[in-house]
């Protein structure tokens, strides 16, 4: 075997290590955002049930208007009909009183009516409410879970990156420089075994020419279709 293999193998668990935390380190913002599109439902119901009371309370305040205006007339006509010393003027007025009166009886009614949706309305609307808050506290603990492991990941990555220059160091550079390049090409690993005359990376078959190579072990050998540097077992 080569004496560089087991040094670029330990360097390679190393990295292969780096490199799958860095993937999880890069997934968490968007785990984040998944988490507080959770929240999205709950908030549109909030906002709809606020809209609803809100509908209902404009509604109570125009039947409240319209009786004012309706008392308003009536005060009117009875001042009217005080002043008035002419019996049908005084009868005119007084038909005309008991339809507003009859008016501001079913406004009455049918704010009562309001009322009572109002109060259906506020029910639903603290329903609403309490599914939020309990969503919110769900997605604030996913949330506080996820920071937390954005911070563990980058200080296990920060030993290990101390670690992987430390197993560097000793490596020659031309060495390094060819296994990096590999490394960081092929995605999963620079260097793997060869088994039954075949590439651990690309599993094709390895010429007798490479097996020759990879016996003398004077150089690094590579698979002759994927480029990644082979060693023998055992
Ligand atoms: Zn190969």
């Amino acid at each position: 075997m080569h004496p560089a293999i087991p040094k670029l193998l330990q360097l390679q668990e190393r990295d292969q290590r780096i490199r799958s935390l860095q993937k999880d380190l890069k997934d968490i913002p968007n785990l984040q955002s998944r988490a507080k599109t959770q929240l999205a439902g709950d908030q549109a119901a909030v906002e709809a049930a606020n809209l609803a009371m809100k509908e209902i309370e404009v509604k109570i305040k125009s039947i409240e208007l319209d009786i004012q205006t309706r008392q308003t007339s009536i005060k009117r006509l009875q001042d009217q009909q005080f002043e008035t010393r002419k019996n049908d003027e005084f009868t005119a007025l007084g038909y005309e009183i008991k339809r507003y009166q009859a008016d501001v009886a079913k406004l009455e009614d049918g704010e009562l009516e309001q009322m009572e949706a109002l109060e259906g309305a506020k029910a639903k609307l603290k329903v609403a409410q309490a599914k939020l808050a309990e969503t919110q506290t769900r997605v604030n603990e996913e949330l506080k879970a996820l920071e937390e492991r954005a911070a563990g990941v980058t200080q296990r990555l920060a030993g290990l990156n101390a670690e992987r220059q430390e197993m560097a160091a000793p490596i020659d550079e031309d060495t390094l420089d060819l296994y990096s390049r590999i490394f960081t090409k092929k995605g999963d690993a620079a260097i793997v075994p060869m088994t039954n005359a075949q590439c651990g990376g690309c599993h094709m078959k390895v010429v007798v020419g490479v097996i020759q190579s990879l016996k003398q072990s004077e150089t690094l050998t590579q698979c002759e279709s994927c480029g990644r540097i082979l060693y023998m077992e055992g």
